[in-house]
């Protein structure tokens, strides 16, 4: 059996997206530049794309800004707010400490040109309040930069409530929606936010195309220069077949939002309660403010890159955490921010689910991930260690 548990990393493509797409790279494939007519029907096509997603969003079409990808849509957002800020000699930023790399990278960069960061700390639970950002906010503050909801361990962040704070205290507020777009309710006028970030093949569109919101008066800097493409905020000629099948999905998603999230809900939860029954073990993130589709543990004892060879072996399809960091032995950043030892940081388990998970393929993973961790526990010293009281037992 085949069991695809790694849709944070990226999701299938829809039918309806794919479908999308095929004009733009068959027919009607010109320049949307160009002043022909076939030229004009791709830029047609182009806007609609916009206007759709902005819909989506609760945006207007001219505050959307079609990117590489949502680590585009996120150098860009921090980067034109850094610079803002600078004119105005602010350079203070606030973030949490389990950002994607796409921020934290871009963050990194922006410390060695003398901007100071303050990454709110968040405890075990893996979440944070608006109260922590409002008191990290200060007078030199250009930016607060939070994601929406965490790519490992699923936490749903309090973005209403933060992008208030941020507001009342005019603060620039971006959030790097990536995991949420699409999955459950993201609307930028309610929230107050100033900037977003968005990925197509995070709520089954394609890959290398996404989504930078930024609310009109948001003074936005290039990080391509070239064309006048994109109201010369971001050169190149528009990847039109992958914007059309952005918009189709994310139209796709945002109409059956409430019932897709049920349905994987109803499954996820099913899989957090088998797999609670592993003793010494830990299920990470937050309990009640959870993605949908997120289900992630640490197991002790247990390396989670042997766990993943041999879940592949039978078939499942799953990671230890974000895509980013495999194949680095580092552990991840995420687990070492909610206080888990490194020990305990090496044996996760991220399983993430969508709305084309089956329930036959839950009771599958429920059958054979014990019995994989059984396994690899009775190969380990470590564990015949701990089982003999020579060692403690740290979960
Ligand atoms: C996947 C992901 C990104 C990167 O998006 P790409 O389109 O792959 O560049 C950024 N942030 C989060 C939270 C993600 O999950």
């Amino acid at each position: 059996m085949q069991v695809y548990l790694d849709n944070a990393a990226t999701t299938k493509m829809s039918r309806a997206a794919i479908d999308a797409m095929i004009p733009y790279l068959d027919s009607v494939y010109a320049n949307p530049s160009a002043l022909h007519s076939m030229g004009q029907r791709a830029k047609e096509a182009l806007e609609e794309a916009r206007a759709s997603v902005a819909a989506c969003l609760g945006a207007r079409s001219d505050e959307i800004y079609f990117t590489s990808g949502g680590s585009e849509a996120d150098n860009q957002a921090i980067l034109s707010a850094a610079m803002i800020g600078a004119r105005k000699g602010k350079k203070h930023i606030v973030t949490t400490a389990f950002e994607h790399h796409a921020v934290l990278h871009t963050l990194a960069k922006l410390e060695k040109q003398g901007f100071t960061v303050t990454y709110l700390d968040v405890g075990r639970k893996g979440n944070i309040t608006a109260q922590q950002v409002a008191d990290a906010i200060t007078e030199e503050t250009c930016l607060v930069t939070t994601m929406f909801a965490n790519n490992e361990i699923g936490s749903v962040l309090p973005i209403a409530e933060i992008g208030a704070v941020c507001r009342e205290r005019k603060v620039l507020f971006h959030t790097d929606a990536v995991q949420a777009v699409g999955h459950i309710p993201v609307n930028v006028g309610q929230m107050n936010i100033d900037m977003l970030s968005l990925s197509g093949h995070k709520f089954h569109g394609p890959k290398g195309v996404g989504v930078l919101y930024a609310r009109k008066g948001v003074a936005l800097s290039s990080l391509i220069e070239g064309g006048a493409q994109e109201r010369s905020r971001r050169a190149g000629t528009e990847n039109v077949a992958g914007i059309a099948a952005l918009a189709a999905a994310l139209r796709e998603a945002t109409d059956h939002l409430e019932e897709n999230a049920d349905k994987v809900k109803a499954l996820r939860d099913k899989l957090i309660c088998g797999l609670s029954h592993i003793p010494h073990s830990v299920l990470n993130g937050d309990r009640q403010y959870r993605l949908p589709g997120n289900v992630h543990f640490c197991f002790e004892g247990i390396e989670g890159e042997s766990l993943l060879l041999l879940l592949d072996e039978y078939g499942i399809e799953a990671s230890s955490g974000s895509a980013c960091t495999s194949g680095s032995l580092d552990p991840s950043h995420v687990l070492l921010a909610i206080g888990h030892p490194h020990e305990i940081a090496h044996g996760s388990l991220r399983l993430t689910l969508s709305e084309y998970t089956t329930e036959e393929e839950i009771d599958y993973a429920l059958d054979v991930i014990p019995q994989v961790v059984a396994r690899l526990r009775a190969m380990s010293p470590i564990w015949r260690d701990k089982t003999e009281g020579k060692k403690a037992f740290l979960l």
